[in-house]
């Protein structure tokens, strides 16, 4: 049986071994949180994408899909709310000069109280209640208080020595317009959300779309992040892969409750296990929402928010209609009980909003194995490999001839004339096949196949399989079927 360890400092290195994920710039020394995708990152990424695509627009009748700019109207994020309420309650050791977000700063001191016993483990679930109600009211005096009297201190300075909290706005901005003075400040967009909301009555118009319908899109969103860690987990720039279903008002509790169960059951179809997500619901509302849930997936470094699914009300059509003095509204002709139609009213919106590059890094993080075994000999064997679901695999089959002459490679590349229509293959003829098999184990190629003398009498193949290692001959003119079956 393999001996299995997860290692997230060793999975870091080899994404970039592999050409998944690199620092950005980094022949600059890199530029901090922010990361570029490489040759098998960015297939993979395309690979998530399309799938939450293809769920939310292909196979939900009433959702569309649609590609924003990232540059909005200025005025978009005053209506919105995020000039004037974007922003997280900050504190800076002035020790260290070292800036913190509050709630990281007594999570993380949280985080270190646990585990060393049951009374230490109540005094952080306390410490976490006490911050939540806190933070809901905004009472950042007595938050100041509750770290002076825990004494919690700056990872950097080992000192207690704190400034007064203060708010920190989150958006970059810059400016549009070639000449100075003729500038206007704009803002990259920290949420793809509000693309959505501007475009309301063109798509339900254009489309004819009736409630409830959902609009869908993925795209980049920007923010300054001040404790960027964890990789891709809180990035500057990342994407965003966000749908907002407009629905009666009234309503918005019923499909709160559907989105929650339907969005927890997407992410198992990807093959996260159940028993890795969990739900956590807001104690601090934002100030559009009158419901807020996160789900929660167990990352190497903790349980931590993978998707939120929000209950928007008409907040944000409301503001938008004031800021912009034009109507948005929809006129619903379905039937109440006492026969009259529902008649005009500003939709309710249900968001489901999941990070792109977090879902990345859960998928990553549980395909991430080292393996260990003995072999029948009694040697010892290992490997690494990423056992990334074969649908989003960004290679899914490996076509390597034994060897580079006898007519294998010929056989083996008509075999990939015709597989790499339908499918991504990678064509291989160096090193030994079992070296040949590491690379693609550790790159999460679901399949290799091997071509060899027999292939030319019998019109046969091996087909290894990734996960188990396990081998079997097949018929050559089967290869392509038995790959579509498995990724379909
Ligand atoms: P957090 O509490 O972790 O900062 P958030 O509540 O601000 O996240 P939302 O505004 O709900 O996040 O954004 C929706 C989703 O976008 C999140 O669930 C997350 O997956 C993703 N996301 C948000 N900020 C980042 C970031 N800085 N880097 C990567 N993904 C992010």
């Amino acid at each position: 049986m393999a001996n299995e360890t997860n290692n997230f400092q060793e999975l870091i290195a080899h994404c970039k071994e592999y050409g998944y994920i690199f620092q950005s710039s980094e022949i600059y020394d890199g530029l901090a949180a922010v990361y570029d995708y490489g040759q098998n990152g960015a297939q993979l990424k395309k690979n998530i994408r399309d799938y939450w695509w293809k769920s939310m627009t292909q196979l939900h009748d009433n959702i569309v899909g649609i590609d924003a700019a990232i540059f909005m109207h200025p005025t978009t994020w005053k209506a919105s709310g995020h000039v004037d309420n974007f922003s997280d309650p900050m504190i800076d050791n002035k020790d260290s000069n070292k800036r913190y977000r509050v709630d990281h700063l007594i999570e993380g001191f949280a985080e270190d109280l646990r585990g060393k016993g049951e009374k230490e483990n109540k005094e952080a679930d306390d410490l976490l209640a006490a911050m939540d109600k806190l933070l809901s009211t905004n009472d950042f005096v007595s938050l100041k208080k509750l770290i002076d009297n825990n004494k919690i201190k700056c990872a950097i300075s080992k000192t207690c020595n704190w400034t007064e909290i203060r708010e920190f706005n989150l958006m970059f901005s810059t400016q549009i317009g070639s000449v100075a003075e003729e500038s206007e400040t704009i803002y990259l967009r920290p949420e793809t959300a509000q693309g959505i909301f501007v475009n309301f009555l063109n798509v339900q118009k254009t489309g004819r779309m009736k409630i409830p319908f959902g609009i869908a899109q993925t795209g980049k969103a920007f923010r300054n992040e001040i404790v960027a860690r964890q990789f891709i987990f809180r990035m500057r720039e990342f994407e965003q892969m966000e749908m907002q279903f407009f629905i009666r008002p009234g309503t918005q509790m019923e499909w709160y409750n559907y989105w929650k169960i339907e969005r927890k059951k997407w992410h198992e179809s990807l093959g996260i296990p159940a028993a890795k997500l969990r739900y956590h619901d807001h104690v601090k509302l934002a100030h559009y929402a009158d419901a807020a849930l996160d789900i929660e997936f167990e990352f190497p470094f903790g349980w931590k928010e993978l998707e939120g699914i929000h209950s928007r009300t008409d907040f944000d059509l409301k503001q938008h209609q004031e800021h912009s003095k034009k109507k948005i509204q929809y006129f619903d002709n379905d039937l109440k009980e006492d026969g009259k139609p529902y008649g005009n009213y500003v939709p309710y919106v249900l968001e489901t909003s999941v990070g792109l590059d977090r879902l990345f890094l859960t998928i990553i993080s549980l395909a991430y194995a080292e393996e260990k075994w003995t072999k029948e000999d009694g040697t010892e064997d290992s490997r690494v490999v990423l056992r990334i679901p074969a649908k989003i695999a960004p290679t899914k089959l490996a076509i390597l001839p034994l060897l580079k002459k006898d007519g294998l490679p010929e056989i083996a590349k008509e075999l990939m004339d015709e597989c790499k229509q339908h499918f991504h293959c990678f064509y291989e003829e160096k090193d030994t096949i079992g070296k040949r098999y590491r690379r693609m184990d550790a790159i999460g190629t679901p399949f290799c196949v091997t071509i060899d003398h027999q292939t030319k009498e019998d019109n046969t193949v091996t087909i290894r399989y990734r996960d188990n290692m396990n081998q079997e001959r097949i018929l050559l003119k089967d290869v392509k079927r038995l790959v579509m079956e498995k990724i379909a």
